[in-house]
Parts: structure tokens; C-alpha cells; sequence
């Protein structure tokens, strides 16, 4: 049994109150860990911990700051193939997947930060007799609280951009998929990132969670997660001045155009639909084709979406493991049971898959794909987050408009046409805070990450996030 700790001051701790949560694996089903269910007992020891790390560390100088953060990445490096078979076995993704995307991404992010820490500068303003300068400075301790679908890729894209800015981080995984936090605080213990400098605390949202978003010693919390949970953070810090970064839920729509490339349009949009169980936030869950193309495109993606492998997340040859937990597995099926109510065909998949052997108690579900629904039921309208998605035809380029932009979300879209002027029109007519023209998740760290509408409020990446966690401070000298 795996006994996960709290990393607090640079040293491994039991939660204060000694209780602990269960964590299961995905793919069979069982219990094989336990992780703290700290409360504000054990925030308020980070927080402390935190604040009496951050005088140093915000005044190191850049290049000391990025060689540590550098470290960071290289430690990650050193455990690379055990932090993804950790983070296949906690979430359920294939490790194939645990090992392109979320490892190597989170090692990106301390790399990428550690070298914007060297870069990163502020503005001067000249006027006839004074001359402005803009300081920008650390905030002080910050929250970051992440979700369970990409795990450590998250987690580090929020504190890595946190730490290079100055600031000291306490910071809370999904107790959904707490294993690699765990590994991570192994790791910044491994490479002498000096204590207190990044505290990580596990727990359940609303007891440890909360307790981070209403310390009144963190000035700043950056929240990846449902639109529901950022709902109420901000309930909470709004009131309290704090600066909030919420990147929260999206349904992503696909608008496919008759003259897209045909081939590469259907393999990415088998991907873009079923990576990591469609538990992926940029994941598109509503296509639109134009009806010429329609039937085409139908049936050869059921026909692809068929050959997807489903199965132990372990296995080299698996596309699609299991999803993240029993409640999301139940929330998945129900909104499949939903979708058949609201009149849905369903085209393939559309039901659980029942494994044998170790497997048999794990949370499979068949990639589903159905036609058939109204614009605005609510399959179509509300995040299912799992590997289902539904088809539609549309006739003008109006029309696909209205329908990509027809829901309470606006994170990510994708445009499929080699029509240049169209896909520039539409780019710039979608309520979206990330457009993908003829590709999908093509990340450059550098670009601003975030959606509008419910899907969130601010933006992450590059000089975004390094501006989000500090203060500007403008300064007017008279001369
Ligand atoms: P969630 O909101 O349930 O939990 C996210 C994190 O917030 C967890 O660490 C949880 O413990 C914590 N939390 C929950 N309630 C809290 C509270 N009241 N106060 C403080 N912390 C609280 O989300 P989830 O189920 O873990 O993740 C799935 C959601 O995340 C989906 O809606 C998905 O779209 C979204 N997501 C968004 C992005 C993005 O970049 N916009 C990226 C990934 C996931």
C-alpha cells in the first residue's frame, strides 16, 4: 500500500489530523493507496513554511532561481519512466500517452519557466521630463490547486511559471490522482530546492482546497478544474482581493469543412475526440460537417473510432484505458443513457466494456459516437469529459458559426477548410479563447492559454503567466 505525505518546509509530513483518503487505480477497480485528507491545520503549517521561505527566494537572483527551477526539470528527466508508469496506473491513461504528454510535458514546463525566468523583463515610459518604470514584483505565497486529467502536467504548469516569477507555492494535486505531487516533492527534496519554497498538500476540494483559497496570507490562487468548483473559489477570493486565474470546463466544437484534407482532418479528429478517454479540456466534443461530406465522414469515423483499442493502460498496444474514477465512470454512462432519451442515435461504443482477470473491476468505457441530437440538449450542451462525442451536419458557414458558438462555454475550437479566408473569418468570429485551424494541440508554451464565457477568467502561458503572478508596480521618477 502506497502512504503518500504532505510536503511541508522541505520535508516529508503525516496530515495533523492523521486521516487519510483512499486512492484507487483505474483500471482494476481497487484501492492501492492512501493519501493525506489534510485540512487548515496543515495549509496553514504550508502557508507558514512558505512565507518564511519567500524573502530569499524572491530576492535570488534570476539566474540562481533558474538553475534551481532547471533542476527541477532534470530531476524529472531522472525518473521519467517511473513518474509515467505512476501516472498511467493513478489516472488510468495509457502509458504510452503518460509518457508522450504528461511526462515530458511537466519536465517542459520547470524547463521552459527556469529559462523565462532569465527573460523575463518590464516597461519603461518616457514622458517630456519624467521617465516611468514598471517594477514586477513576486505576489508572495500563492495557491495552485490542479485537476486529475493530466495530472503532473498541470500541476507543474502552474507552479513552475509561479516559482520562476519569485513567489513561494502552496500547492494541491487532485486527490483523485495524487501519486506523481507525491514523487515531484521526492524530487525537489533530491535536488536541494531550498525548503519551504514549494509546499504540496493533498486533500479533498472543499476541506484542503478551500482552506488554501481563504488563507489570507496567499494573495493569489491559480485553479485548473470544473466550472463548479471555480464558481466558488472566486465566491470566495473575489471578496478578498485576491488575484484568481480559473481555467475551468469547455465543449469543444470541430467544424469540418468538405475541402479540409481529408485524411489528416480524420485521424485528428479521432485524437482530438478520444485522447486520454476525452478527458482532456481541449478535447472537441461536438463535430460539425458540412453536409456534403457528411455521410463520408461518418461513416469512416465510426469505422476508425471501432478500431480504437480499449484496454489495460499498461499495455503498449491500448488507445483508450480507463477513466479516471467510479463517479465519473457512472456520470459518463448516464449521460450516454441521457443522450438515447433525448433522441441520439448511437452510432458505436455507447456502453461499458467489461474486462476479464485484473481488470475486471477497472472503469472502461467503449468510445461512443452519436448522431441524431439537437443543438441544445443537454449532451450537447453540458461537459461530459469522456470519450463520447456527437455529429452533426451544417449547411453555411453562418450556421457552423451559431452552432460552435450556441453554448455556456468557450475554451478551445478547431476549424477544418483550406479555404484561407473562411478559416481566418471563423477564427476570428468563434467565442473561444484557443482557435486550431487544420491542427489540434499544438502547444507553443509561449502563446496565451485560457477560454471566455464559464470556461474561465484569465489566461496562462509565456509572459501571461509570468505576469499573473506578480504585482506591477509603477514607478515615476521626475527628471
Ligand atoms: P474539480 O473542480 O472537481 O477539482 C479540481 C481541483 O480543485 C481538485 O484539486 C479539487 O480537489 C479542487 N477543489 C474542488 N473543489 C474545491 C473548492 N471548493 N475549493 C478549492 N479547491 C477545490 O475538477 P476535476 O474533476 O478534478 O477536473 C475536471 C475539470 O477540470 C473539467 O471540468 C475540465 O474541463 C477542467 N479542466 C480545465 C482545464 C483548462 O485548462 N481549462 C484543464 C483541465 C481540466
Amino acid at each position: 500500500m502506497l502512504i503518500l505525505s504532505n510536503y511541508i518546509g522541505g520535508t516529508l509530513q503525516s496530515p495533523v489530523n492523521g486521516r487519510y483518503i483512499d486512492n484507487y487505480e483505474p483500471s482494476t477497480g481497487s484501492v492501492y493507496g492512501k493519501i493525506p485528507d489534510s485540512d487548515e491545520h496543515d495549509v496553514n503549517l504550508a502557508v507558514a513554511a512558505a512565507k518564511a521561505a519567500f524573502p530569499a527566494w524572491a530576492a535570488m537572483d534570476p539566474a540562481s532561481r533558474s538553475r534551481q527551477i532547471h533542476r527541477i526539470a532534470e530531476g524529472i528527466n531522472n525518473r521519467f519512466e517511473e513518474l509515467a508508469a505512476a501516472e498511467s496506473r493513478d489516472s488510468g491513461k495509457p502509458v504510452g500517452l503518460a509518457r508522450r504528454m504528461d511526462i515530458t510535458r511537466a519536465r517542459d514546463n520547470f524547463e521552459f519557466f527556469a529559462a523565462a525566468a532569465l527573460q523575463f523583463a518590464s516597461e519603461s515610459h518616457n514622458q517630456p521630463g519624467f521617465i516611468n518604470y514598471t517594477l514586477r514584483q513576486p505576489i508572495g505565497v500563492v495557491g495552485c490547486i490542479s485537476p486529475w486529467n493530466l495530472p503532473l502536467y498541470l500541476f507543474t504548469w502552474k507552479i513552475a511559471p509561479a516559482l520562476a516569477a519569485g513567489n513561494c507555492v502552496v500547492a494541491k494535486p487532485s486527490e483523485v490522482t495524487p501519486v506523481t505531487a507525491h514523487m515531484l516533492a521526492e524530487i525537489c527534496m533530491e535536488v536541494g530546492l531550498p525548503a519551504g519554497v514549494l509546499n504540496i498538500v493533498h486533500g479533498a476540494g472543499p476541506q484542503c482546497g478551500a482552506s488554501i483559497v481563504k488563507h489570507p496570507e496567499i494573495k493569489g490562487v491559480s485553479f485548473t478544474g470544473s466550472t463548479r468548483a471555480g464558481r466558488e473559489i472566486a465566491s470566495v477570493a473575489a471578496p478578498m482581493f485576491k488575484k484568481l486565474s480559473l481555467e475551468l470546463g469547455g465543449k469543444n466544437p470541430v467544424i469540418i469543412f468538405a475541402d479540409s484534407d481529408y485524411e489528416e482532418m480524420l485521424n485528428t479528429t479521432v485524437r482530438s475526440s478520444f485522447t486520454n478517454q476525452g478527458q482532456i479540456c481541449l478535447c472537441g466534443s461536438r463535430i460539425y460537417v458540412e453536409r456534403p461530406l457528411y455521410n463520408r465522414f461518418r461513416s469512416d469515423f465510426v469505422s476508425r473510432v471501432q478500431q480504437l483499442k480499449v484496454g489495460d493502460p499498461a499495455a503498449a498496444d491500448t488507445n483508450i484505458g480507463a477513466v479516471v474514477s467510479e463517479t465519473h465512470y457512472n456520470k459518463i454512462l448516464s449521460y450516454i443513457a441521457l443522450a438515447k432519451e433525448e433522441g441520439g442515435t448511437i452510432l458505436c461504443g455507447g456502453e461499458a466494456v467489461k474486462m476479464e482477470g485484473e481488470q475486471a473491476g477497472g472503469w472502461y468505457i467503449a468510445p461512443t459516437v452519436i448522431d441524431g441530437l439537437s443543438p441544445q440538449c443537454r449532451t450537447n450542451q453540458e461537459e461530459i469529459f469522456g470519450p463520447v462525442v456527437s455529429i452533426q451536419p451544417f449547411d453555411t458557414e453562418e450556421e457552423a458559426v451559431t452552432l460552435a458558438n450556441n453554448t455556456d462555454y468557450g475554451l478551445a475550437a478547431v476549424i477544418w477548410t483550406n479555404h484561407l479566408s473562411r478559416a481566418h473569418r471563423l477564427g476570428d468570429r468563434l467565442a473561444s479563447g484557443i482557435v486550431w485551424i487544420n491542427c489540434w494541440l499544438e502547444r507553443d508554451l509561449r502563446t496565451p492559454f485560457g477560454g471566455v464565457k464559464n470556461s474561465g477568467v484569465g489566461r496562462e502561458g509565456g509572459w501571461e503567466a509570468l505576469r499573473f503572478f506578480t504585482e506591477a508596480k509603477n514607478i515615476c521618477v521626475k527628471i
